[in-house]
C-alpha cells in the first residue's frame, strides 16, 4: 500500500547534475560547456535589456493579474507569429496557443499527434534527450533515423530523405528550424527543398521544433527553411520557445502554432490544444508573454531586443571560427564547427574521456560529448581545446 515506497527510482537529468558538479568544483580554470543557456563574455546569462525594459513598462502599466484563459495573451500570440512567420505567413491562415515554454507547446502538440494510434512520429537522432521523452509520454509510437556523423561532422541528409520517403501517410515528422541542438548542423535550401516535396508528396505532417531562432544566421534567416516547407504541405505544427531568443528561460514562454488550409479546422485544433492544456496546468504564466509581446509591440523596445540577438550570434559565431581552428588542429572534420550554427556541437568524446575531462581538467560535458560553445570566451577557445584535444575519440 504505500506508494511512494513503490516507486523506480528515477535518474536525475544530467545536465542538471552537472550545473550542481560545476558548481561545486573549487578550481579557477574550470569551463561550463554543459548546460544549454547562452553566455556572455563574462559567463552570464544576463537578462536583456529589452526585457528590463518591458518589465518596467509593465510594472508602469498593468492593472490586472486576473485568468486569461488557457490560449494564453492574443497579442504575445500575434506579435510573435508575425516575427516567426513573417508578415506573410507562408500565405496560409495560422492560429495559436500560448504554452509553459517550448517544452509544454511540443507536450500539446504530442497530445493532438497520439489522437491516432498509428501515427508515427520521425526523429533524427541524435536530438535534444527531451523529445523521445515527451512524444512516449503520450503512448506516440516513435521511428527515428541516423541525422548526424560525429566522425565526419555532417548532416545524414540522404538517411533523412529515405526515411521520410518509406513514411506512412499522415506520419508526423519532427524537424529542429534552426540550430540544431545537439549537433548544430544546419540545412542547405536545396535539403529543405527535397525535405518539402517529399513531406508534400506522401502527405506527412511536420511538426517544427524552433527554439533558436536568430542565434544561427539571422531571424528572417534561420526560419527561411521552415517556411519553404510550411508553404508546400497541407498543414503543419509550429512548437516555439522565447526561452533562448528573449532569454526567458525560467518564465515559460513559448507558443503552439497550426498552419492549415481552413481557418475554421485550425480553430478547432487550436480548442483540442486548449482542452488538452485546461486538464493539465490550465492556463499559461503570464509574465514572459506580457513581456514578448511588450518588446515587439514597441518599435524601439524591437530594436533594441534585434541588436542584442544580433550580438548573441555574432558572439557565437567569433566563437565557432576560433573552435574550428582550434579543433581542426586536432581532427580536421572538427574545422566543421565554424560552418554549424547556434550554441551547439558534438564532439567525438567517449563518456569515459567526457568523465575524465571533468574530474581531470575541470572541463564540464555531459557524456554525449555535446559542448555549449557559448560556455568558452573566445581569447580562451585555444587553451580550452589544447586541454580537449588530447580526449578526443
Ligand atoms: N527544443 C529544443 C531543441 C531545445 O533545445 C529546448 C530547450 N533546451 C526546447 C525545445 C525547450 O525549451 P523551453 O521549454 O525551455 O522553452
Amino acid at each position: 500500500t504505500a506508494l511512494f515506497d513503490s516507486l523506480t527510482e528515477q535518474k536525475p537529468d544530467q545536465l542538471l547534475e552537472l550545473i550542481a558538479k560545476f558548481a561545486a568544483d573549487p578550481r579557477s580554470g574550470k569551463v561550463d560547456l554543459g548546460v544549454g543557456v547562452y553566455r556572455d563574455e563574462t559567463g552570464r546569462t544576463p537578462v536583456m535589456k529589452a526585457v528590463k525594459a518591458a518589465e518596467h513598462y509593465l510594472w508602469e502599466t498593468q492593472e490586472s493579474k486576473s485568468y486569461i484563459g488557457p490560449e494564453g495573451d492574443p497579442a504575445f500570440l500575434r506579435m510573435l507569429a508575425l516575427e516567426v512567420f513573417g508578415e506573410r505567413h507562408a500565405g496560409k491562415p495560422v492560429a495559436g496557443i500560448q504554452t509553459p515554454g517550448g517544452t509544454g507547446a511540443l507536450r500539446l502538440a504530442a497530445e493532438l499527434l497520439s489522437l491516432d494510434k498509428r501515427r508515427k512520429i520521425w526523429i533524427g537522432t541524435p536530438t535534444w534527450v527531451n523529445h523521445q521523452a515527451i512524444f512516449a509520454s503520450v503512448g506516440l509510437q516513435i521511428g527515428t533515423y541516423r541525422f548526424f556523423d560525429i566522425g565526419t561532422q555532417t548532416a545524414l541528409v540522404d538517411e533523412m530523405l529515405t526515411t521520410l520517403r518509406n513514411a506512412a501517410p499522415g506520419d508526423a515528422v519532427l524537424l529542429q528550424a534552426s540550430c540544431h541542438n545537439p549537433t548544430g548542423a544546419g540545412l542547405s535550401r536545396q535539403n529543405w527543398q527535397d525535405i518539402a516535396a517529399i513531406i508534400a508528396d506522401k502527405g506527412l505532417l511536420p511538426l517544427f521544433d524552433s527554439a533558436y531562432q536568430g542565434l544561427g544566421h539571422g531571424l528572417v534567416e534561420d526560419a527561411a527553411g521552415m517556411m519553404s516547407v510550411i508553404e508546400a504541405v497541407g498543414e503543419a505544427m509550429v512548437a516555439v520557445s522565447c526561452s533562448k531568443s528573449f532569454s526567458l528561460y525560467r518564465e515559460r514562454t513559448g507558443a503552439a502554432y497550426l498552419f492549415g488550409d481552413l481557418q475554421a479546422s485550425l480553430n478547432k485544433g487550436v480548442g483540442n490544444l486548449a482542452s488538452h492544456a485546461r486538464t493539465s496546468y490550465s492556463m499559461p504564466p503570464a509574465h514572459g508573454a506580457a513581456i514578448v509581446a511588450a518588446i515587439l509591440q514597441d518599435p524601439s523596445r524591437r530594436q533594441t531586443w534585434v541588436d542584442e540577438l544580433n550580438e548573441m550570434r555574432i558572439r557565437i559565431t567569433d566563437i565557432r571560427r576560433a573552435a574550428a581552428e582550434a579543433f581542426g588542429q586536432f581532427r580536421p572534420e572538427l574545422a566543421g564547427i565554424g560552418s554549424q550554427e547556434g550554441m551547439f556541437s558534438l564532439l567525438p568524446i567517449s563518456p569515459e574521456n567526457a568523465r575524465r575531462l571533468r574530474a581531470e581538467h575541470g572541463i564540464y560535458m555531459p557524456d554525449s560529448g555535446r559542448i555549449n560553445v557559448a560556455g568558452m570566451r573566445v581569447e580562451d577557445v585555444a587553451s580550452v581545446a589544447e586541454r580537449i584535444g588530447p580526449y578526443l575519440a
